[in-house]
């Protein structure tokens, strides 16, 4: 689950990381009030779940209330396109009004899981700012990592050593390695999988702070973070995607036009990889889980079908728990419900198997039986 910036810049501030002073704001005036507390010139940020708003004309240095009011009432209800977005872009429902920052540095700075290493990363650069992208391109060795040891956690020389190679002066070493400490125990306590503080600045009255701030918490483990929950903002997610999470499945929207049904997250992925095989594209990828009803799989077929891209359809289930009979009948209700013509590619093995493929056989769809991975493959080729 991906957070707002001023969300995230709560969560730091209340790990003790030094944050900008501002506020949020989903009206102009209320913009315009957070900039007549604050004083002087402020900045105005579009609050979305991408980066690139800079570049794309989200965040606005403004000298007065009244423009910060004016910008604000320029960019809420637009859809502000990145290019970390789709071209469709992510809707902008409010804004972060902050005080400016005389800004002599941007740095960069970044927490992540790396699978290979099994471990939190940090990575660090004294090249921050909305170009990273091209320096981790062309200057990677700007760019320094840290690999934390879990069961020690970061160690504040790891922390020093990042701030030198930072560049920092030597008086900024400590507060710089000390932001990298406290992060980290935000980063563990509230179990993220990616924090990115981009730019972290260095003011011209010498401290260090983020400007931005991005952070992911781990959905598998927001179970045990229910004060959290109430910070998602379903309105920045793919409205699919959203109403998936709803109930209960794992579904990412891909750019194909194959639907793929499919139970676990190993067969998914193999299934995809057959599908590409074959020279078609999934449209999604959609793991129902061992244990769905007929319900939860004539809901999460409805929200593959409703996907305008989606011209067929492949459905590769092996029936342990969840019984092929029950899969086939929230199936068929799934195509009723949204009157598809969608033509259906099924290969289910295991648990009332032929029992399944009766109630498909029967049910007047237009659906192509295969008996193995490669049939069904070969079905859905040219
Ligand atoms: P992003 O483009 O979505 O990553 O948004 P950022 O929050 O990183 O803002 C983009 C850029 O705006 C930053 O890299 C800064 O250069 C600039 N910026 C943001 N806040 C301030 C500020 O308070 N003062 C100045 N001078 N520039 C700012
Ligand atoms: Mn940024």
């Amino acid at each position: 689950m991906k957070v707002h910036e001023y969300q995230a810049k709560a969560l730091m501030a209340k790990f003790g990381i030094p944050v900008p002073k501002g506020g949020v704001a989903a009206t102009p005036d209320e913009a315009k009030k957070v900039a007549k507390d604050l004083g002087g010139s402020v900045v105005v940020k579009a609050q979305v779940h991408a980066g690139g708003r800079g570049k794309a004309g989200g965040v606005k240095v403004v000298s007065n209330p009244d423009e910060a009011a004016e910008f604000t009432k320029s960019i809420l209800g637009t859809q502000l396109v990145t290019f970390q977005t789709g071209p469709e872009g992510v809707p902008v429902t409010s804004v972060l009004v902050e005080e400016t920052m005389n800004i002599v540095k941007e740095l960069y700075l970044a927490m992540l899981i790396e699978p290979s290493t099994r471990s939190i990363v940090v990575i660090a650069s004294e090249a921050g700012g909305m170009d990273i992208e091209e320096v981790a391109a062309t200057t990677p060795e700007k760019i320094l990592r840290a690999v934390v040891d879990p069961t020690v956690g970061l160690q504040p020389y790891q922390g020093r050593q990042l701030a030198y190679g930072m560049g920092l002066a030597p008086e900024l070493v400590r507060p710089a390695a000390d932001l990298m400490l406290k992060l980290y125990k935000l980063f563990v306590e509230k179990d993220c999988s990616q924090a990115e503080i981009n730019p972290l600045v260095v003011t011209g009255d010498g401290r260090v702070l983020p400007v931005d701030a991005k952070l992911t918490i781990d959905d598998d483990a927001m179970f045990r973070h229910k004060d959290l929950a109430e910070l998602r903002d379903a309105g920045q997610e793919d409205p699919l995607e959203a109403q998936a999470h709803d109930i209960g499945v794992i579904y990412v929207r891909l750019d194909g036009d194959v639907g793929c049904l499919v139970n676990g997250a190993g067969l998914a992925m193999a299934t995809m990889d057959v599908v590409t095989n074959v020279g078609a594209k999934p449209a999604n990828f959609l793991d129902v889980g061992g244990g769905a009803d007929e319900e939860r799989i004539r809901a999460a077929v409805g929200i593959l079908l409703s996907d305008p891209n989606v011209k067929r359809v492949l459905v590769n289930i092996f029936g342990g728990i969840l019984r092929c009979d029950m899969l086939a009948r929230g199936l068929v209700a799934a195509y009723e419900d949204t009157k598809s013509t969608a033509p259906l590619v099924v290969r289910m093995l295991g648990t009332n198997a032929e029992e399944g493929r009766q109630v498909l056989s029967e049910s007047g769809l237009n659906v192509t039986i295969a008996h193995t991975f490669n049939d069904a493959a070969e079905a859905l080729r040219g």
